[in-house]
């Protein structure tokens, strides 16, 4: 198993399979960004399948295609079904804004996408235009029907609660989620990039003593995916709430995952700058083994942990750039 050099794991990889996106979410992409990758450096399908295949004989069985919005990246479900066809590849996933899910969904599940997470951050349409920069309600709910009549069950809606724009909008986004049998995971703001530092982050381990009387919530200890969410139940199991709190309860010491980003830099910590290129090793044609080799050694970088509440202001990085 790949282990980190403080004996974790290496159990999930996230791909970004391109920077760019469709929307300007407020706490991911700020306004007027205009730093997208070149396309010239993009990771080929076949880099992508190179490297997934080595993570693969080298443990990691947990890989998630996101981005930047992933939908956007040509041919995507090709993608999906050679990454889905390798040893060792036991759970493919994919986290997406919704938006391009009507045209994609149905071909992603025959290209044999196991799960599916989607971001919503409101159940009020002009909320939604006003975190994500656009009027893209509409799309994304059709785009989650029609990932529920291809066959994706139990989708995660992700949503960033921030104060002031959609706190009151949780009770919706529960019944919601009650309705369509999602699994609903509230995802503390983390500071990434100058325009995600000036947002309050909204304490869900607070939250969370609020929702547990409202809902009979109690602490699940089923797993959903290798992320680093928390769960919680009510009795009747109709409803699942993950949680994520990287600012009022960090989980450093279980994370068990690394980031490439479309231009083949691993990132081995989200709140660190900490990073190894694969893309010499890819462009020399290395073997197998120096490559499984370079990768070893990007994971002998991966720091203890991120610093986001003592250094808010150390990662200029936006999200989409690493693979959120
Ligand atoms: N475009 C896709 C999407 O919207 O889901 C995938 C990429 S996006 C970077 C992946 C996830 O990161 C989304 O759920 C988004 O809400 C979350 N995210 C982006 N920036 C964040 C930030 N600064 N703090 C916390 N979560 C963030």
């Amino acid at each position: 198993m790949l282990t980190d050099s403080f004996n974790r794991p290496i159990e999930y990889l996230r791909l970004s399979v391109t920077d760019k996106c469709d929307l300007r979410c407020s706490y991911c992409i700020p306004q007027g960004f205009t730093e997208f990758e070149k396309p010239e450096n993009w990771l080929s399908f076949d880099d992508i399948e190179r490297i997934v295949a080595a993570f693969a004989r080298l443990g990691t069985s947990r890989f998630r295609l996101t981005g930047g919005e992933p939908l956007l990246r040509k041919n995507l479900p090709d993608l999906v079904s050679r990454l889905a066809a390798l040893p060792g590849v036991n759970d493919l996933s994919l986290t997406t804004n919704g938006t391009q899910l009507t045209r994609l969904a149905d071909p992603l599940k025959r290209a044999g996408l196991n799960r599916l997470n989607v971001s919503l951050d409101s159940m009020r349409r002009e909320c939604v235009s006003q975190i994500s920069g656009k009027d893209s309600f509409d799309k994304v709910m059709a785009g989650l029907n029609a990932a529920k009549a291809a066959g994706f069950e139990r989708i995660k809606i992700n949503m960033v609660p921030l104060p002031g724009v959609n706190i009151d909008d949780i009770d919706a986004m529960i019944a919601f989620c009650i309705k369509q049998q999602f699994i609903l995971r509230l995802i503390e703001v983390m500071p990434m990039g100058n325009h995600a530092q000036r947002l309050d982050y909204f304490n869900l381990i607070q939250l969370i003593e609020n929702l547990k009387p409202k809902y009979g919530l109690q602490r699940s200890s089923k797993v959903y995916g290798g992320g680093p969410a928390k769960y919680w139940e009510n009795e009747s199991g109709s409803f699942t709430l993950g949680l994520i709190t990287p600012r009022s309860q960090h989980f450093c010491d279980t994370c068990n995952r690394v980031r490439l980003s479309v231009d083949g830099t691993l990132f081995l910590c989200l709140g660190q700058d900490h990073s190894f290129s694969l893309k010499p090793y890819l462009a020399d044609r290395c073997s197998d083994a120096e490559l499984e080799n370079a990768i070893q050694q990007a994971i002998n970088l991966k720091p203890e942990k991120h610093e986001f509440n003592d250094k808010p202001e150390q990662i200029v990085r936006i999200m989409a750039k690493t693979g959120g």
